[in-house]
């Protein structure tokens, strides 16, 4: 144990002896019943990524520091406020608990020369942290799902990447998301703006908050992110980036919107849409929904052509998105839809100690043939009243009840009662030949 480490370490008993420790603010446990949403989303991002032909990636939770501060700009929300940064105290490294998931992705495709062969189409999900003001729809430890497209320039991908969000609402039922979109057109364009720009602002700098006017001269484009209502006036004032793109960047855009157009793909141009990072280029877009309040952007991405250059990679283009799992969750949960069932479908009472090793055996070969079994537990000191394992199996919500009473056992048998139907039917079933009776207990059927 390092010197430092032996330090804190009294220090650290000494508070968790103190008080009952509860976790970290803005930092949430997922728990059943809500976890099953959770996983109901993760599949069928799965299968629609698989779809599209993307490949999974998981890449660590920390990075170092000097990632996120080159690759998100030192200017921006992220980097001056929200990162949870720290030194490794046993090795001095500066690192950062990852605010997002593009710049470790952008970081792993360099250091395993991933663009080798050609282009690639990534996907992750994952835990991100940021310092903010926790509510609704806000939290500091949350998560992302992010479709990351490297190595290819043209239009037809950062199409692509909003036609497959776009799907994800609908196998998700989502409701009430639309599409607003721009361009940033490339930095020598967004230098021309941004003298026009900054001379709009300082003609209006009495309106200006103090973020803003620090913000000024550093990084005058972040100032038409800001979320402060008093400053709308001011940035819906603002000369349009799009007035300042020439032909090559109005081409990519308009080649965008026509493939969105051809696929019946609805979208607003918000030419004041600048997204929180800066290594945003090109076009920009946000989902956004109407049904959660101020945090309404569900989904935000756009090309980010010079990132892997910055990272120290051979110059390639990519384009990608990440969506808020907390957001899309709960507007799910805001349409009122129903969490999936996580009934098993048998539950097992066992009245004595001594029937366990054959229902346990039952129920291996239950599961085995897929059928959802939860087995009654006892407290150690025997399994309880039948009259309270019955209470357990109806709070269950199985379907079944498989009773292993000694007078059963005794015949080779096993009693099947059902719980749902009102009437408490019943029958016997022979333990020998499980196999063949156990497909009469799946719900699916
Ligand atoms: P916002 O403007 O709401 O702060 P952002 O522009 O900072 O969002 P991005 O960095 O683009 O967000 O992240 C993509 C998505 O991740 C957002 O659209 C949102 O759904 C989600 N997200 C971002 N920050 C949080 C957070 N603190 N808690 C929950 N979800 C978040
Ligand atoms: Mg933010």
């Amino acid at each position: 144990m390092s010197e430092s480490l032996k330090e804190i370490t009294p220090k650290v008993e000494k508070v968790a002896k103190a008080q009952k420790l509860v976790g970290v603010k803005g930092m949430n446990d997922i728990l059943p019943p809500d976890s099953a949403r959770w996983e109901w989303l993760e599949g069928q991002v799965r299968a629609l990524m698989a779809r599209y032909a993307y490949r999974n990636v998981r890449l660590p939770i920390v990075e170092p520091t000097a990632l996120f501060v080159r690759g998100l700009g030192e200017v921006t929300d992220i980097v001056e406020k929200e990162m949870y940064s720290f030194e490794d105290r046993l090795n001095g490294e500066q690192l950062t608990l990852r605010p997002e998931g593009t710049a470790g992705l952008v970081r792993s495709v360099v250091e395993h020369n991933l663009l080798y062969e050609g282009g690639k189409r990534l996907y992750y999900m994952g835990p991100m942290f940021r310092h903010e003001r926790p509510q609704r729809g806000r939290y500091r430890q949350f998560h992302q799902i992010g479709a990351e497209v490297l190595g290819f320039g043209g239009a037809e991908v950062d199409a692509e990447l909003i036609l497959l969000a776009n799907d994800l609402w609908k196998v998700l039922g989502l409701k009430d998301v639309r599409l607003e979109l721009n361009s940033l057109g490339q930095p020598a364009e967004r230098q021309a703006h941004r003298a026009a720009l900054i001379a709009h602002l300082e003609k209006h700098s009495d309106a200006l908050d103090e973020e803003a006017k620090r913000r000024l001269h550093s990084n005058p484009l972040r100032i038409l992110d800001t979320k402060n209502p008093a400053m709308q006036s001011v940035v819906e004032s603002a000369p349009r980036l799009l007035d300042f793109l020439g032909e090559a960047s109005l081409a990519h855009f308009n080649a965008v919107k026509s493939i969105l157009d051809a696929n019946g793909m609805a979208y607003s141009i918000n030419p004041r849409l600048v997204r929180g990072m800066d290594y945003y280029n090109l076009t920009v877009f946000e989902f956004i929904t109407t049904s959660l309040g101020s945090q309404g952007t569900i989904c935000g991405g756009g090309r980010y052509d010079y990132l892997i250059e910055q990272v120290g990679g051979k110059p390639a283009p990519a384009v990608g998105w990440a969506l808020g799992v907390e957001r899309v969750l709960e507007l799910i949960k805001e349409q009122g839809e129903a969490l999936p069932d996580l009934a098993p479908d048998v539950y097992a009472i066992i009245p004595e100690t001594a029937a366990l090793p054959v229902a346990m055996q039952v129920l291996q070969t239950l599961r085995a043939c897929g059928v959802s079994a939860q087995m009654h537990a006892g407290t150690g000191e025997g399994m309880g009243s039948m009259k309270s394992q019955f209470k357990k199996a109806d709070g269950s919500g199985a379907r079944f009840a498989l009773v292993f009473g000694a007078e059963e056992l005794t015949q080779g048998q096993v009693t099947v009662k059902s719980l749902r139907d009102g009437e408490g039917a019943q029958r016997r079933e022979t333990l020998s030949t499980v196999a063949t009776w156990a497909h009469t207990l799946q719900s699916t059927l």
